[in-house]
């Protein structure tokens, strides 16, 4: 018996990089898993895959995450599809780079609706159904720039502080209810959002500055998702985890 047996899990951003990770790692501890992402052509390409190997099922549904029309129609189908929802993955996020002063205001409200907006809208999505179910678990994809904070991503920041703050809010709200919901905190990872940021040659300085002297691949972050999403976590909520080779366990001049 795998340790998400017969849970029913929605991750957003599931198409590629740290979703994809979870996607499989759900899925080979026994959930069944909607893919929800804009992304088409990775994310059938992967419930295709996943259905081949026969690793229990996970489906595609194409999804934006800043669109509350699109979650009432992803909540319906999932309902409709497998009649509960029990955990769902807010992971779809993306990254901006630029300068205060450089910035424009149309960029930053971008990442702001994909990163923020996109996490309020699922939780808002998702809570009528886990509240009539009688639980849940939610899990937010914040950064270690929800701990701290770095130049040149004041708005990425700004959006990943706010999602460890709904996450703690929303947590207090939701405790007596059964529903559970926790932050997750990946350092630097190799995912196709980092390598369109720098690449090879970002992954090598960004390695030098974390205390195990590598960056993350998508499978180190997985794990703690499935933690959160098990009942192993029951009594877990409101909580953050960082997994980030120990960079915000130090000040700048541990590195
Ligand atoms: P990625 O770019 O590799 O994957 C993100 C996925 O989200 C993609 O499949 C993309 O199509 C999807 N997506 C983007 N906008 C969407 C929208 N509006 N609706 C639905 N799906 C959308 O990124 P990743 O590195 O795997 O990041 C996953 C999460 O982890 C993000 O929230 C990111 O901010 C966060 N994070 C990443 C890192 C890192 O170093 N890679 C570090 C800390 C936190």
């Amino acid at each position: 018996m795998g340790r998400l047996t017969d849970k029913i899990a929605i991750v957003t951003g599931g198409a590629q990089g740290q979703g994809e990770a979870i996607v499989r790692a759900f899925v080979a501890e026994g959930a069944r898993v909607v893919i929800a992402d804009v992304a088409k052509e990775p994310g059938v390409a992967l419930a295709e895959e996943l259905a081949r190997a026969e690793q229990g099922v996970a489906e595609f549904r194409h999804h934006d995450v800043t669109d509350e029309s699109s979650w009432t129609t992803l909540v319906a189908e999932t309902i409709e599809r497998w009649g509960r929802i029990d955990v769902l993955v807010n992971n779809a996020g993306i990254l901006r780079f630029g300068q205060i002063d450089e910035m424009t205001l149309e960029e930053a409200e971008l990442v702001w609706r994909v990163n923020q907006g996109g996490c309020f809208l699922g939780m808002k999505a998702v809570v009528p159904t886990m509240k009539r179910q009688g639980g849940g678990s939610i899990i937010n994809a914040s950064s270690v720039e929800g701990l701290g904070g770095m130049g040149s991503v004041s708005a990425y920041c700004a959006s990943k502080w706010a999602i460890r703050g709904m996450t703690k809010a929303v947590s207090h709200e939701l405790a007596s209810r059964n529903i559970r919901v926790n932050s997750v905190h990946p350092g630097m990872i190799n995912t196709p959002m980092t390598q369109a940021h720098g690449g090879d040659v970002a992954m090598e300085f960004g390695a030098s500055k974390v205390p195990m002297r590598r960056v993350g691949v998508p499978a180190d972050v997985a794990p703690a998702y499935v933690f959160l999403a098990s009942d192993e976590s029951a009594y877990v909520t409101g909580a953050e985890i960082a997994v980030d080779g120990g960079v915000t366990a130090t000040h700048a001049f541990g590195g």
